[in-house]
């Protein structure tokens, strides 16, 4: 009896052992599925531009003598644009792989939110050069411990994808205010808005809202590093829709410092 038993033991632990080996391969499979997509779409957006700079430059070397001043100067701005594109992915892949590995140590000190709001509006206004800009900031908003160079990149990412996602001419806002033991930064603009069951997605690497025929460019990066970067600056970064129209608000939730909170908030 006990021989037999000690048998049934045994099989029952094979069998759990089979079961866990099996979980193991796919979960193997997986991650190697995961890791070969991965790579897949990095090369494409790696040679997507650099085809472009190479069919440009190529163009101005051949065609040399033929090209119009004016058809010359519109190929140095493809071989510009694109180039820049390929420097803002690897600098976007750059980042994700610091966050992974918890190389990014925000320097924080405390800041003026509108200051930042102005420098990243200064640095993004060639691409918002075809939106109009309404801002909205509540006066004597409490400083906020950030790193203004990281808090910059996140304001510039987010209006970067509004100027993006939402037609010409529209006005992209922003706004400010107070909630609590949060400041409150909101970027509102008049797209298509975010579908609701996909505003967790949008920020995991490399995921693109699916949407028909339409192709714009992007890495699918801006908003997986931006949530990174808020959250090493201990705040919150979430994606939702307008209510009184169509349109994407990204709301940034900063802590308000305790010394800035009156006595009966604070923590
Ligand atoms: P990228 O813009 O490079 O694709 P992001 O990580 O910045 O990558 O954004 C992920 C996805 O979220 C985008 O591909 C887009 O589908 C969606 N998205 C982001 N911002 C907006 C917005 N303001 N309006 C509509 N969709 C947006």
């Amino acid at each position: 009896l006990l021989d037999a038993l000690v048998d049934q033991g045994a099989l029952a632990i094979e069998r759990v052992l089979l079961v866990e080996d099996m979980d193991k391969v796919k979960r193997t499979m997986e991650q190697d599925r995961l890791r070969s997509a991965l790579l897949t779409s990095i090369s494409h957006d790696l040679k997507t531009p650099l085809a472009s700079v190479l069919g440009a430059a190529s163009t101005m070397r051949d065609l040399a003598a033929r090209l119009s001043d004016k058809e010359k100067l519109d190929l140095l701005a493809t071989v510009i644009d694109e180039s820049e594109r390929l420097n803002r992915f690897i600098a976007n892949l750059l980042d994700m792989t610091k966050l992974e590995s918890g190389a990014i140590v925000p320097n924080a000190a405390l800041h003026d939110v509108g200051e930042i709001i102005g420098s990243a509006l200064r640095r993004a206004s060639k691409i918002l050069s075809s939106h109009r800009v309404s801002l909205e900031l509540v006066p004597d908003l409490p400083m906020v411990v950030i790193d203004a160079v990281l808090f910059e990149q996140v304001l510039f990412n987010l209006l970067d994808n509004a100027a993006k996602y939402a037609p010409a001419d529209s006005t992209i806002e922003l706004r400010s205010r107070r909630d609590g033991p949060w400041v409150v930064l909101e970027v509102r603009d008049e797209g298509d808005g975010i579908p609701p069951e996909e505003a967790e997605h949008v920020f995991d690497k490399f995921y693109r809202v699916q949407k028909g025929d339409q192709v714009r460019p992007g890495t699918g990066l801006g908003l997986a590093i931006s949530r990174g970067f808020v959250e090493a600056m201990h705040g919150r970064l979430t994606a939702g829709n307008r209510a009184d129209r169509s349109g994407a608000v990204l709301t940034i939730r900063l802590p308000v410092p305790a010394q800035a909170r009156p006595l009966d908030t604070a923590a």
